[in-house]
């Protein structure tokens, strides 16, 4: 493999955190949430020592605002909850939900294009010396994050088979690059030879060396291998003193401990992470969807079941994803939609054995 030029955008915002410090000078002057927010000299200090790389936010909401053309705007709608709309727009959440209607597709045409909680310039970065400029020169007025994706070029994911410098493992690992997404870090896994996996979650579309790991991470393969911060290595890293350094259990212990699971966005910017893989084995998945009327009290018996023998599922090293969702009504159906149940290392019909 060997792939190593990916690039991802840090944004530039006045509402998101990257570092305590930051927060701290806020509180001690301007607060990110006043109007003003930071001064435009800010702006441009920032933009000059990015050689000018500094993007300004249009949000992919923004075709339709002041837009005549409702074909392309509807088309944009009907595809604005699904997380691959929101790829290539380094400003756009990929659950739209959390961009809080911020130009939003299905605003009134005449309502004006508002940037809102999102970010409001980005840069691309494509090597730690810009996180280090985008991190010191942005210390002092503006907040920043990262974005989740950021390999938008082909074949460019940065990602490689590694061996860890540590003396505590010395099994396959896998290194994988910020803004490399979910589905691309385990086809390397599984191209490694012989294939393997990582532990990952259940969407493939999050880059998972962002807020997915270092929030903790949960996924399909959680019960017997553990959260995906618990897979981690060692993390590179550039602090908020615009330092490069590598956290292990072994160098930079506190930092290494810290991100693993201390969130997303709080201690540095993370480059990559190293992480366990582990050898391919049989894995079975299965979905269950339940209507049920609220009133008919043997389903809710059938709903108990369902729940205590996801215990059972759990305790053998599988997991349940489940949710109930009521109907717009109280007369509507509820539905218990469970998907995926997962249980490694077993065929289909154990699986199908362990949920009859
Ligand atoms: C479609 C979808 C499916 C999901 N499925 C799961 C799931 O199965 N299991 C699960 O546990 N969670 C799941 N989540 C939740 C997901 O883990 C969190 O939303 C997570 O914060 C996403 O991280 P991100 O880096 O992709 O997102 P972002 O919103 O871009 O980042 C989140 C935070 O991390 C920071 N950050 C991002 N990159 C870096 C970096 N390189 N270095 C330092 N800080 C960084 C950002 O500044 C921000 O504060 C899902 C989310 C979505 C949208």
């Amino acid at each position: 493999m060997g792939r190593s030029h990916c690039s991802f955008p840090l944004r530039f915002s006045r509402s998101l955190f990257i570092s305590d410090s930051i927060v701290r000078r806020y509180s001690a002057g301007a607060s990110p949430a006043t109007p003003a927010g930071p001064p435009s000299h800010a702006w441009e200090q920032l933009n000059a020592s990015l050689a000018g790389h500094l993007i300004s936010t249009k949000p992919i909401g923004s075709m339709c605002h002041n837009n005549t053309d409702f074909a392309e705007c509807s088309e944009l709608r009907s595809r604005w909850t699904s997380p691959a709309t929101h790829y290539e727009d380094s400003s756009s959440p990929l659950a739209a939900y959390w961009s809080n209607f911020s130009c939003s597709p299905f605003q009134h045409a005449g309502d004006d294009c508002m940037i809102g909680p999102l970010a409001q310039y980005t840069t691309n970065v494509t090597s730690a010396a810009d996180v280090q400029k985008g991190m010191i020169t942005s210390e002092d007025r503006l907040l920043l994050s990262l974005s989740r994706y950021g390999c938008t070029t082909s074949n460019s994911p940065s990602i490689d088979r590694n061996t860890p410098t540590s003396t505590w493992y010395t099994g396959p690992a896998l290194r994988i690059g910020a803004g490399v997404q979910g589905h691309e870090a385990q086809e390397a896994a599984h191209n490694s030879e012989p294939g393997h996996f990582i532990m990952y979650g259940h969407s493939p579309d999050i880059s998972i060396a962002g807020g997915y790991t270092q929030g903790g991470g949960h996924g399909p393969l959680a019960s017997k291998y553990g959260l995906a911060a618990d897979q981690v290595l060692e993390w590179k890293v550039v602090t908020t003193a615009g330092e490069i350094l590598t956290a292990s259990p072994e160098q930079n212990s506190d930092l290494y401990w810290a991100l693993s699971g201390g969130g997303g966005g709080t201690y540095g910017v993370v480059l990559s992470m190293t992480v366990r893989m582990y050898p391919e084995e049989q894995t079975a998945s299965a979905s269950l969807v339940f209507p049920f009327d609220a009133a008919d009290s043997r389903a809710w018996d059938v709903i108990r079941s369902f729940i205590s023998g996801t215990l059972l599922l759990i305790h053998a090293g599988g997991t349940a994803l489940w949710v109930l969702y009521p109907g717009p009504t109280v007369e509507d159906p509820v539905t218990l939609i469970a998907r995926p149940l997962t249980l490694p290392g077993i065929t289909k019909d154990v699986l199908q054995a362990y949920l009859a």
